[in-house]
């Protein structure tokens, strides 16, 4: 699998990802009490085809899984990643991260199966009024995404994103789920490199270039990191039961400085 992406690549991966980036802030805003996961699942996919996107996660199957039925992943409270769109009805106090993936253009030439490009990106918003402490869990989570961005740049080793998450997370007494991990995107949804959102000795080596492309996805959990698997075979849930966000963004790094967040949301520019 080719690590870098070529120009002609990241163009493309660019142009989806602003529209999915967009689309996602849109589902965001969907996020009221009374409204169902179901109903804001329908709009993504809705839109995602208007744009000529086709949904990447939608009939998705790892080994092992049946294939996942949404256009989103939508997680409630305790939910970290993978939750299912359903007829459940959100409640005032939730929050609900949306995770969302497009394959974009559908039909272009371009990439492998001639179907475009993936970009993957995701958000946690509040359910009508939230209290503190699920406020700070978002803002934290996000604020940990934002710094993580910042230091991926060409020359940096992928180390060093885990270890700039981590250094600011667990001082506060966050939980960094470890199960879980970002990755390399564009040809297909999941890519080499992992990009832990901890520390990891051996990513030491390996270096961020220009053209590299991934997804960089801090999950923080209010208690302890460690997970747990809904009867569903999809959800993961966090063991104890405490609250969990989740902010994601596809970035491409650059020749120098910053790198490009491809998934950037109209609200963030
Ligand atoms: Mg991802």
């Amino acid at each position: 699998m080719a690590y870098l992406k070529t120009q002609e690549e990241q163009d493309a991966i660019l142009k989806g990802g602003l529209l999915l980036g967009a689309i996602l802030e849109d589902l965001g805003k969907m996020a009221k009490p009374g409204v169902t996961t179901l109903e804001i699942d329908t709009e993504a996919e809705r839109r995602i085809r208007a744009v000529g996107g086709i949904p990447a996660f939608k009939g998705y199957a790892p080994s092992g899984h049946r294939p996942f039925p949404g256009t989103i992943c939508a997680c409630v409270n305790d939910e970290i990643v993978h939750g299912i769109p359903s007829d459940r009805v959100l409640i005032e106090g939730q929050i609900l991260s949306i995770d969302i993936g497009m394959q974009y253009p559908a039909k272009s030439g371009l990439g492998q199966g001639g179907n475009g490009f993936f970009t993957d990106t995701a958000i946690t918003v509040p359910v009508g009024e939230i209290n503190s402490q699920a406020r700070q869990l978002l803002s934290v989570t996000k604020k940990s995404l934002e710094m993580a961005i910042e230091v991926a740049t060409a020359g940096t080793s992928v180390a060093e994103i885990g270890r700039v998450i981590e250094r600011y997370i667990e001082p506060q007494g966050y939980g960094i789920v470890r199960d879980l991990v970002g990755h390399g995107v564009g040809h297909e949804v999941h890519e080499d490199p992992a990009v832990p959102n901890y520390y990891e000795a051996y990513l030491e080596k390996k270096l961020l270039k220009p053209g590299v492309v991934i997804a960089i996805e801090p999950m923080i959990t209010v208690g302890d990191y460690r997970t747990d698997v809904l009867d569903d075979g999809w959800t993961i849930v966090t063991d104890d039961g405490s609250l969990s966000a989740h902010f994601e963004h596809t970035i491409i790094i650059t020749e120098d400085g910053k790198p490009i967040v491809a998934t950037l949301r109209p609200s963030e520019k």
